[in-house]
C-alpha cells in the first residue's frame, strides 16, 4: 500500500471517529465516550499527516515539525489541567482563535508559494490558478474573521473588555460595506493575484471579525462562542480544500454544521434571532439600556432565617448559576438537597439553558456533585410549577431570573426567556453584594416583596444553612 493510501484509510477512520466523538457529546452519559473517541481521532489523523509529510522533509523540517508537536502539545497539555470550569468558555474562545490564524497562514502559504515558485513548480494545476485564487480568498476571510472575533469573545468572556454591545453609528453599514468589499477585493485578486488585495482581504476580514463579536451584548455571548465554535470549522474545511486535504475538509464542515446547529437551537432557547447575531446584532436598536437604573429596597437574611423557612417549605426549587460555579457550592449544595429530602421536603433544580458560562455548566457541576438526574429539570419543565413552590434558592444566578427580560422592552436581554423565581412565595438570593449580573443589567427581583438576599460566598452560606438545620 502506499503511504497516499494509507494516509487515506486512517483519514476515513479519523473522520468515523469524529462523527461518533460528536453523536457522544450529544448526550450526558455518553460524554466521557465522545471525548474518547474525539481524541482517538485526533491522534490518528496526526500520526498520519505527520508520517506523509516527513516522507517529504529534510532532517531540518522533521526537527522543526516535531518541536512544534512538543511545544504545542506542552502548552496545550498545561492550560487544559489548570484551567477552572469556569475559565473554560474563554479557553475555548482563544482555542477557535488558533484555527482562525492557521487558517490564515495556510491562505497566505498558498498565495506566497505559487508567487514565489510561479504556479508551473507548485501542485496547482494552471488552468485552476483562479478557483485556487478564490480558496485563498475565502480561506483568509473565513480564518481571520475567526480569528479576531474569537480574540474579542476571549476579551470579553475573561472581562478583559466590557461585554457591553459596541455600538458605531451605522453599524450595519460598516458590516455589509466590509462584506461588499470583500467580494470585490476576491474578485479582482482571482483575475490578478497581488500582495496589495491580500493584505486588502486580510485587513477587511480582520476589521469584520472585531467588529461583528464587539457588536453583541454579553447576553448573547453563549450564542457567539458557539457561533465562533462553526467558523472555526468553516476555517478548517477552507483549509483543507487549499491544501488538498479531505480529512480537514470533512471534520471541518462537521464541526462548522454542527456548530452551526447548536447556535441556532441556542437562540431558539433564548429567543433571538439567528440572523441577528450571526451578522452582529443587526436589529437591535443602539438606544437600548445598558445598565437599567430600577432601584429599590432589598431585605437581607441570615443563614438562620433561611434554616427556619426551609423546614417549613413543602417544596423547594433551586437555581443555581454562574456564582455557584465560582464558590464551588454544589457539594454543600447536593447535601443541603439530601436533608432536606430526607424531611420529607420536595426539592428540585431549574436549571436555565445558559446559565453559568458554557452549555451545560449547572447539569455538570451537580452531576459531580452528585445530585440526580431526574431532580435536575430544564427551565421549561419547571416554569409553570414555581407558583406552588414554598421558597426557591437562586444560587448565584442573577440575568437568567431576571424580570426585566419579559417586562422591559428596552432591555438589552429583552426577549430572553428567564426562570420565573418571583412567582414562588418566597425567593432567597444568594450572592455577594448587589453588583449587576454578566449582561450588566439591574435585577428588579432583588427588590420583590417576596425576595429576601443572603449575602456572602455561596458555598460559606450554604454550609451555614446546613449547620443552622
Ligand atoms: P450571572 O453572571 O448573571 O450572575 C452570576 C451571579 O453570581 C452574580 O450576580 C454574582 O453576584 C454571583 N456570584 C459570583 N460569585 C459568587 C460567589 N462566590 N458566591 C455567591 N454569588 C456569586 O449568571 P447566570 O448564571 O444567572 O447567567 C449567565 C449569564 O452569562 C447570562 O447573561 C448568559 O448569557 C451569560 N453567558 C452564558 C454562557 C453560556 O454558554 N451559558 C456563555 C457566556 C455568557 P456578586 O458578584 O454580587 O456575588
Amino acid at each position: 500500500m502506499s503511504p497516499e493510501t494509507a494516509a487515506t484509510a486512517a483519514y476515513i477512520v479519523a473522520a468515523l471517529l469524529t462523527v461518533m466523538s460528536l453523536a457522544g457529546l450529544s448526550k450526558h452519559e455518553t460524554a466521557r465516550a465522545g471525548v474518547a473517541y474525539g481524541i482517538a481521532g485526533m491522534a490518528v489523523a496526526l500520526v498520519a499527516t505527520v508520517a506523509l509529510a516527513a516522507g517529504s522533509l529534510t532532517a531540518g523540517g522533521i526537527a522543526l515539525l516535531a518541536a512544534a508537536m512538543v511545544v504545542g502539545g506542552v502548552v496545550g497539555l498545561w492550560r487544559a489541567r489548570v484551567v477552572e470550569m469556569t475559565g473554560m468558555p474563554e479557553l475555548i474562545a482563544l482555542l477557535h482563535s488558533f484555527v482562525g490564524l492557521a487558517a490564515v497562514l495556510v491562505g497566505w502559504n498558498g498565495y506566497l508559494e505559487v508567487e514565489a515558485v510561479g504556479v508551473a513548480q507548485t501542485t496547482v494545476p494552471p488552468e485552476l490558478l483562479g478557483i485556487h485564487s478564490v480558496e485563498v480568498g475565502v480561506g483568509v476571510f473565513i480564518g481571520a474573521v475567526t480569528f479576531t472575533g474569537s480574540i474579542v469573545a476571549y476579551g470579553k468572556l475573561s472581562g478583559r473588555m466590557k461585554s457591553r454591545p459596541l455600538t458605531l453609528p451605522g453599524k450595519n453599514a460598516l458590516n455589509l460595506a466590509a462584506l461588499v468589499a470583500f467580494v470585490a477585493l476576491t474578485a479582482a485578486f482571482t483575475i490578478t493575484p497581488s500582495l496589495g488585495l491580500m493584505i486588502g482581504i486580510t485587513a477587511v476580514a480582520l476589521a469584520l471579525g472585531w467588529h461583528l463579536v464587539a457588536s453583541i451584548g454579553g447576553g448573547d455571548m453563549p450564542v457567539v462562542v458557539s457561533m465562533l465554535n462553526s467558523y472555526s470549522g468553516w476555517a478548517a474545511a477552507a483549509s483543507g480544500f487549499l491544501l488538498d486535504n479531505t480529512l480537514l475538509i470533512v471534520t471541518g464542515a462537521l464541526v462548522g454544521s454542527s456548530g452551526a446547529y447548536l447556535s441556532y437551537v441556542m437562540c431558539q432557547a433564548m429567543n433571538r434571532s439567528f440572523l441577528s447575531v450571526i451578522a452582529g446584532g443587526f436589529g437591535v436598536e443602539s438606544g437600548t439600556s445598558a445598565s437599567g437604573t430600577e432601584d429599590g429596597e432589598h431585605r437581607e437574611v441570615n443563614a438562620d432565617e433561611v434554616a427556619e423557612m426551609l423546614t417549613e417549605a413543602s417544596s423547594v426549587v433551586i437555581v443555581p448559576g454562574y456564582g455557584m460555579a465560582v464558590a464551588q457550592a454544589q457539594y454543600p449544595v447536593a447535601d443541603l438537597t439530601r436533608r432536606l429530602a430526607d424531611r420529607g421536603i420536595e426539592v428540585r433544580f431549574g436549571i436555565h439553558p445558559v446559565a453559568g458560562r458554557l452549555p451545560g455548566h449547572m447539569n455538570v457541576l451537580l452531576a459531580e456533585a452528585k445530585v440526580p438526574y431526574d431532580v435536575v429539570l430544564e427551565m421549561d419543565e419547571i416554569n409553570d410549577d414555581l407558583a406552588a413552590t414554598s421558597v426557591v434558592l437562586v444560587i448565584g444566578a442573577n440575568d437568567t431570573v431576571n424580570p426585566a427580560a419579559m417586562d422591559d422592552p428596552g432591555s438589552p436581554i429583552a426577549g430572553m426567556p428567564v426562570l420565573r423565581v418571583w412567582e414562588a412565595k418566597n425567593v432567597v438570593v444568594f450572592k455577594r453584594s448587589m453588583a449587576v449580573g454578566y449582561a450588566g443589567v439591574q435585577n428588579p427581583l432583588f427588590f420583590k416583596e417576596n425576595t429576601s438576599m443572603i449575602f456572602g460566598d455561596a458555598k460559606a452560606r450554604v454550609e451555614d444553612i446546613l449547620k443552622a438545620l
